[in-house]
This record gives structure tokens, sequence and C-alpha cells, in this order.
């Protein structure tokens, strides 16, 4: 017999709103996340778009997504540079959102929706959403725990997932298994699934030792 219905390989945006999701729906779920909870990701999202928020308002917690983003009276221009104290290629005015319905010239003020898309750094994200996660009953969160690999059965999936900091490894059975694992998934590799496109596109941050002196 399986030991829960769902298990949740990663707790990046897209696992903690599966698990959300799921605890709404009264189904419970085990979500392995390898980094620990001081652990932010490395700066990716900064804009949650207007569905997201849509779901986020639906689960409960837009309006503390809002209170952590940039405040409603900051401008949210982009520009885009070569670095920090590099070169200007290009920028994008936009308005404060607080002046989105007031025909400020920005890009979403007409879109029909009572949440429009929010500027917020997805290490902001994250501890939010994972907060809120385990306020639905059934969500258990491992995090420090790494999913290894899985091996099928009929109707039943058995995980190996080991918690890194003392090495122990543990299986554990579910009806589904979900990779929420990111664009390196393990669990995509495992099902002999490509990554299409142009992968350099997804290196966006280096490290110190790798700039150029
Ligand atoms: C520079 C940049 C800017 C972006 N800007 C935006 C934006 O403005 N708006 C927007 O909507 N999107 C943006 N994105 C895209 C957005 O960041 C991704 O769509 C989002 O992170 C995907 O979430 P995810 O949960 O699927 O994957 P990830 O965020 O990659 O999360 C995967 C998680 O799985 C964990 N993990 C990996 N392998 C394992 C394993 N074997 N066991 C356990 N855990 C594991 C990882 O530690 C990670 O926490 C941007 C991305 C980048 C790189």
């Amino acid at each position: 017999m399986a030991d829960v219905p769902v298990i949740i390989a990663g707790g990046g945006p897209v696992g903690l709103t599966l698990a959300m999701d799921l605890g709404w729906r009264g189904v419970p779920s085990l979500l392995f996340e390898e980094r620990i909870a001081a652990e932010p990701p490395n700066p990716k999202c900064n804009t949650t778009n207007a569905r997201s928020m849509e779901h986020f308002r639906r689960l409960g917690c837009a309006d503390r997504l809002r209170a952590a983003g940039l405040p409603a009276d900051h401008p949210t221009n982009v520009v885009y540079v070569t670095r920090i104290n590099g070169h200007l290629l290009g920028s994008l005015n936009l308005p404060a959102s607080s002046m989105r319905r007031q025909d400020a010239g920005a890009l979403d003020e007409g879109w029909p929706t009572p949440e429009l898309q929010h500027r917020i750094s997805q290490i902001l994200v994250e501890p939010i959403l994972h907060d809120h996660a385990r306020t639905f009953g059934g969500v258990d969160i491992r995090r420090g725990w790494r999913v290894e690999g899985f091996s099928q059965h009929s109707g039943e999936v058995t995980v190996e997932a080991v918690e890194i900091a003392r090495g122990r490894r543990k299986s554990y059975r579910s009806c589904y298994l979900v990779g929420c694992d990111g664009g390196r998934s393990t669990i995509r590799r495992q099902l002999g699934i490509e990554l299409n496109g142009i992968d350099v596109i997804g290196a966006t941050f280096q490290s110190i030792s790798d700039q150029p002196n």
C-alpha cells in the first residue's frame, strides 16, 4: 500500500504550488526539496504574472505576496545593462502598481483580472509559498532531501530519497510522482525526456571566480 497518494520532487514555485493545490483539494502529498530552508534559490523570477496571482488568491496567499514584493508606489521600470555598472542597452518605463488602473500607460492596466501581475523576487516568493503550503492539512515538506530515482510498478511508484546532511536513504511508495525539479530534472532524465531549446539561455548566474579579470 502507498505511503502517500502523491510525491513531489522539487520545492520551487511549481512544486510548492502543486502541494498547496493538492492540499486545497484534500489530497495529501509528500514534497522533497534538496535545498534547506535557509538556502535561497539563485536569482530568477521577478514578476509573478496575473494568472499565477489569481491562483495564489484562490489558495489564500496573494495578499502576503503583495505585501512582500515591490511597494505599490515604486516604479516598475526595467533596464537592460551589460552589468550593474556597465552599458545601458535599453529600458522599459513602467508605472508603479498603484498607477495601473489610472491610464498611466501600464501594459496590463486594461486586463480583466482582480490580480494584476506583481513584481516580487522568487527569493521572497518561495518562503511564503513554503509557509502557506504547510497550513494545508496533509502537506508534508522535507527540506534537505534529494530524490535520487524511482521505479514504477503496477499502479504504484517507489521513490528513492536521501537526507543529504545525514546520508540517510529511504524508499517511499506513492500512487503518483510529480517531477517539479527544474530544468536539470532527475525525474525527466530518468524518464528519457530530452530538454529542448538553447540551454545556454539558462546560464544567468556566474560566480565571482567565473568572471574574467
Ligand atoms: C533569470 C531568470 C529570470 C526569470 N524571470 C521570471 C519572471 O520574471 N517571471 C516568471 O514567471 N518566471 C521567471 N523565470 C522563470 C522561473 O524562475 C521558473 O519558471 C521557475 O523557477 C520554475 O519553477 P520550478 O519550480 O518549475 O523550478 P525551479 O525554480 O528550478 O525549482 C526546482 C526545485 O527543485 C529542486 N530540486 C532539483 N532537483 C531535485 C531533486 N532531485 N530532489 C529534490 N529537489 C530537487 C531545486 O533545488 C529547486 O528548488 C525566470 C528564470 C530565470 C532563470
